[in-house]
């Protein structure tokens, strides 16, 4: 069984091609170099540049898996088609789920449109060496998301804990914004604060009940440590905050911001764990599962367990498409029908399906 997997739903043209559960080729090409003078992501130029990518990525998947035919992309071989559904930016969709909708009408090809969450869980089962064992608990952290997702078996998901407003990856994203750190900002955060003091700063840690997560008020926390740092009142712009700051300032806040947004996470971990103690593995899937510090932190904080930890290869950590077209495999796997292609609604939905 050979799947095409097509990812665009932010500022990442992706695809690959998998056979058999196998990854035959992924090809990645970031926007990131556009977006770093901007400071962040502008949609409508992500979706021009998703629609420049797109057609030359597809092919370059096809040359990387060896499947040509006279020189050309051999589609003779393709059994399905997976593209990213949503969520994401609403441009960026839409050039990926057309093209693959196209691409199903023309080569008749059944076509598959997949949940960006779960496909960022699936990215799990890219590593070969251990797939990760049911029940399971997944903490999806990205840009937009922070969720707990309990697992009884593939396919299977229940949402039991979402942040209220700010997402981790976007607090990573505003906090490296106040520091004066470069797009992206968790990787620029990650980066400064292995040179800093974790415990110079301490921040709050939001009573959030249940399983739920807050990070607006973490955000907000380092703004006005650092406002206090540099003696300046709550009215002072925070653009221009990171002129006052020292390099060595900047790491200290780097690394107790991301200490303090770890433990959050690895606290309503071990909260969910305590409720359901069945399951048998912890997967981390999304952008800020590339985190190094989070990788160390959480292999101390459940050691002595039976619990295994599960984290993707770092380079399957952000947006790509393998994760689309492995999450495409076990849904055909589970029995998933393909949709009509001619019927293909980009509508938001923010829950898994
Ligand atoms: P995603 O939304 O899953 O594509 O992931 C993007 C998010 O992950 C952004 O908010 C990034 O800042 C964040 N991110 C990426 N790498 C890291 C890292 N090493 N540490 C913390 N956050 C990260
Ligand atoms: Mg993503």
């Amino acid at each position: 069984m050979i799947i095409l997997g097509i990812e665009s739903s932010c500022d990442e043209t992706a695809a690959s091609i998998l056979e058999d559960g196998k990854l035959l080729s992924n090809v990645v090409v970031s926007q990131i170099d556009i977006f770093k003078s901007y400071g962040g992501v502008i949609p409508e130029v992500a979706a021009r540049s998703h629609l420049e990518a797109i057609l030359p990525v597809i092919d370059k998947a096809f040359q990387d898996a060896n499947l040509l035919k006279d020189g050309e992309s051999d589609w003779d071989k393709i059994d399905y088609i997976a593209v990213t559904h949503t969520p994401g930016l609403l441009g960026s969709l839409l050039i990926g789920t057309l093209t693959a909708r196209t691409l199903a009408i023309l080569r008749n090809k059944p076509l598959y449109a997949v949940h960006h969450l779960k496909s960022h869980i699936y990215s799990n089962w890219l590593d070969t060496n251990e797939a990760p064992v049911f029940p399971l608990i997944s903490l999806v952290i990205s840009g937009g998301h922070t969720q707990i997702i309990y697992m009884p078996e593939h396919n299977h998901f229940e949402i039991i804990g979402t942040t209220l407003d700010d997402a981790v990856g976007e607090c990573f994203d505003k906090v490296a914004k106040i520091l004066g750190l470069p797009y992206p900002g968790g990787p620029s955060v990650a980066q400064s604060a292995k040179s800093g003091n974790s415990e110079k700063y301490r921040f709050p840690h939001p009573t959030v009940e249940g399983l739920n997560f807050s990070f607006s008020g973490l955000k907000t926390a380092v703004l006005r440590a650092v406002q206090k740092e540099c003696g300046v009142d709550i009215s002072f712009p925070s653009h221009e905050l990171k002129n006052l700051l020292t390099k060595e300032q900047i790491s200290d806040f780097s690394a107790s911001f991301q200490k303090t947004a770890i433990d959050i996470l690895l606290e309503k971990l071990s909260h969910a764990l305590r409720e359901h103690p069945d399951v048998k593995t912890l997967v981390f899937a999304g952008g800020v599962s590339a985190n190094a510090e989070l990788r160390r932190l959480a292999g101390i904080f459940f050691a002595g367990s039976t619990l295994k930890i599960h984290f993707p290869e770092p380079k399957f950590s952000g947006d790509n498409a393998a994760m689309v077209a492995m999450a495409c495999y076990y849904e055909i796997k589970s029995d998933v029908k393909p949709i009509d292609p001619y019927s293909l609604d980009i509508s938001p939905r923010s829950e898994i399906i």
